[in-house]
């Protein structure tokens, strides 16, 4: 039996796994974190993280050929094959600090590897990490090695946070980037098997490694790029009359451009968007070519800008003061679907407000961090944070909030009742007929 092991049981590597190990019951798979909560959450009916259809994958599976342990060096010590995909974040502080990779967990995962493995492995790197990634671990595997044979390949994960159970089953490719030698093929191939028990074969594309670690950042980098153009368009929307949906609209009908991931919002969040971006920004420095470190640092411009964009907003329809008003904030996960705040707009959008003075009051459905908690005041209703409130403001696209009540809402309301959409959820007409005043990212503005 194949023994494939998992260092971080986080938003990647537990999702990842389970449906590895739901799809190829021959395969025995090991989880492995140093976090004991986190395992301890994986091993319970209260999971660490909220994904669609994750509960039914991980209970499918788990105690047959699927464990959670936070017996790191015993699982890795066994497995032939070992994905690594600790967290990456942004350094912040030393050299490259605001913008490279911290590889910290990884380089110390690498040196676990080589401490405890006694027979050859394959590592593959699942993490997203900086092109040449591969070349630092192969010197700790190699300079480490005792005699042992590893193979490293590159396999980022292209799944997005909310949909990710059901992207992990039709994926749009499965990226493998290996040596172009007969033991880097081999150890392609070996990971190709793994995959081809659910993928079809013209899904599983292998690249250098280079390239491998490339499209990763390059993926992001291209995918924030469309929604920050979309954003600075409905800026100019506002400014003009035009509206940013009909223009996402017609742009989109062209078959070069495509439909997809054009809405225009508050911005863009996550724990990916922005630290790959930088990524590739400090990588581009590095490499001597700051013109094209600048053209994607006007992204990440754009994405601040449309964030301080939307308070500004709020504050001047607010009669240009939101203090001691009360604020409902509906959503604070960085996109529908999931618990996961790192990143979000909403921080920064919450800031801005806290810094007029504003008190908020935040519901989103699923249940928000203690931390969290301990800083802004959370409620479990979304009708319970809009009484008495001032204005409601849309952070977070749930589909719950489509459905709210919102005469109900509007009648327990102060009046002027302001809505601020900053995810074009809600039917803007509907709610100036109830009475609102409403805006809307990029759509013509109340009279
Ligand atoms: P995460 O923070 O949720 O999980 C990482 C886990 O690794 C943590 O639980 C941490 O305790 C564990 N860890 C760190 N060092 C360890 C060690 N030495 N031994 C054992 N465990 C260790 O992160 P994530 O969101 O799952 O992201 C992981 C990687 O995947 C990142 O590089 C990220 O950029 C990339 N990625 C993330 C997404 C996403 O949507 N979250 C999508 C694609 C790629």
């Amino acid at each position: 039996m194949v023994k494939i092991c998992c260092i971080g049981a986080g938003y990647v590597g537990g999702p990842t796994m389970a449906v590895i190990a739901y799809k190829c019951p021959d395969i025995e798979v090991a989880v492995v974190d140093i976090s004991v909560p986190r395992i301890s959450a994986w091993n319970s009916d209260q999971l660490p993280i909220y994904e669609p259809g994750l509960d039914d994958v991980v209970k499918h599976c788990r105690c047959k050929n699927l464990f959670f342990s936070t017996d790191v060096e015993k699982h890795v010590f066994e497995a032939d094959i070992v994905f690594v995909s600790v967290n990456t974040p942004t350094k912040t502080r030393g050299l490259g600090a605001g913008k490279a990779a911290d590889l910290t967990y990884w380089e110390s995962a690498a040196r676990m590897i080589a401490d405890v493995s006694k027979s050859d492995k394959i590592v593959v790197e699942k993490s997203t990490v900086p092109v040449k990634t591969a070349e630092a671990i192969e010197k700790i595997l190699t300079h480490n090695s005792k005699g042992i044979n590893y193979q490293i390949l590159s396999n980022p994960e292209f799944l997005a946070e909310g949909t990710a159970i059901q992207d992990l089953f039709n994926p749009d490719r499965v990226l493998i980037g290996g040596r172009e030698t007969p033991e880097g093929y081999k150890a392609v191939k070996a990971l190709k098997d793994v995959y081809s028990h659910w993928v079809p074969e013209d899904r599983i594309l292998t690249t250098n490694l280079w390239s491998a670690e490339l499209s990763k950042l390059a993926a992001n980098a291209f995918l924030a790029q469309r929604i920050s153009s979309v954003n600075a368009m409905s800026a100019l929307c506002e400014a003009t009359g035009a509206d940013v949906s009909q223009v996402a609209y017609a742009v989109g009908t062209d078959s070069r451009i495509g439909p997809k991931f054009l809405n225009a919002s508050v911005g863009f969040g996550g724990s990916c968007f922005q630290k790959d971006i930088l990524n590739l920004v400090y990588i581009c420095e590095c490499n001597g070519l700051p013109e094209v470190a600048e053209y994607w640092k006007q992204v990440i411009k754009i994405n601040d800008y449309q964030k301080s964009r939307f308070v500004n907003r709020i504050v001047s329809s607010m009669f240009n003061t939101v203090a001691n008003k009360k604020v409902a904030i509906l959503g604070f996960a960085f996109k529908k679907d999931t618990g996961d705040t790192r990143e979000t707009p909403a921080i920064d959008v919450c800031q801005g407000l806290l810094g007029d003075k504003a008190q908020l009051s935040i519901y989103d459905p699923q249940p928000m961090s203690p931390t969290t908690k301990k800083k802004v005041h959370c409620v479990w209703d979304a009708y319970e944070a809009t009484k008495d409130a001032h204005a409601v403001c849309i952070l977070t696209e749930w589909d719950e909030f489509k459905k709210l009540d919102f005469q109900r809402i509007y009648d327990n309301m102060q009046k002027p009742a302001f809505v601020f959409d900053g995810r074009n959820v809600v039917d803007a007409n509907k709610l100036r007929e109830i009475g609102f005043i409403v805006y809307s990212i990029g759509k013509p503005l109340d009279a």
